[in-house]
């Protein structure tokens, strides 16, 4: 894990307050930092997270949060996207295209468009159902074989095909550096990626490095244990909610 000598581990049992110390280390990030964005956006990723610790996000007036498993979001935020209807809901993970239809009627972005065969299903999901997700293309910055993200060398034809072939609303990049490493130099990168293609929204950095991705300029910063305290095991999330 890339190590933040400033970094203090998260109380777990205090949502409100780690929540209320983050915002407020993102405001002074962003007033100091030159490539900083203005109010770049949280989202709190609440995967394998119990629903207390949600709702008690939620009491805090947080609205912004992030999944990375259809099954599980579903389960989750069904009924609390009925109670809160000014929820805006990310999703992270790795889409399987026969599930685009169930993440198109859920989310309102996805983060993680990576493959011609996914951007079509997506797009075809959008047109049937007449909502427009926003959407991240997901950029493998390391190379990494076992992950997800387009290939950098891939991303020019991958950007014609969605933008202009299948008219998918891309705002920005998205990616995972490779553990053990700095990450600054992909955040780096992929900024530089984005600005060339004058895609403007960055999502990029996690609760171990997202003061880097802010300074590097993330629009969109994605926050699990930083703010909730360590996930719960897969059984113990799927089951008890
Ligand atoms: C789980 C996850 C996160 C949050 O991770 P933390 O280290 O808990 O902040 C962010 N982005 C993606 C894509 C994830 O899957």
């Amino acid at each position: 894990m890339y190590n933040d000598k400033n970094k203090s581990p998260a109380p777990i049992n205090n949502i409100p307050l780690n929540y209320k110390n983050t915002t407020q280390r993102m405001a002074d990030i962003c007033q100091q930092a030159p490539l900083a964005k203005h109010k770049p956006q949280l989202i709190a990723v609440s995967k394998q997270q119990p629903g207390e610790r949600i709702d008690a996000l939620l009491q805090s007036g947080h609205r912004l949060f992030g999944e990375n498993r259809l099954q599980e979001a579903y389960n989750r935020w069904q009924a609390r996207k009925l109670r809160y209807t000014n929820l805006q809901l990310h999703f992270l993970g790795r889409v399987q295209t026969n599930k685009a239809a169930d993440i198109v009627c859920l989310f309102d972005y996805i983060h993680s468009i990576d493959r011609p065969k996914l951007a079509i299903a997506i797009s075809k999901e959008m047109r049937k159902q007449n909502r427009t997700p926003q959407c991240f293309i997901q950029v493998n910055t390391g190379e990494e074989p076992q992950k997800s993200g387009i290939m950098p060398a891939d991303l020019h034809d991958f950007i014609q095909l969605c933008k202009y072939e299948l008219k998918l609303p891309i705002i920005g990049l998205m990616c995972l550096p490779p553990r053990n490493c700095n990450p600054v130099p992909h955040f780096a990168f992929l900024r530089k990626m984005a600005q060339q293609y004058s895609l403007t929204q960055l999502s990029m950095g996690m609760s171990n490095d997202w003061q880097y991705a802010l300074r590097m300029g993330a629009t969109h910063i994605r926050l699990g244990t930083a703010i909730f305290g360590p996930r719960q095991s897969k059984q113990t999330e799927t089951n008890g909610i």
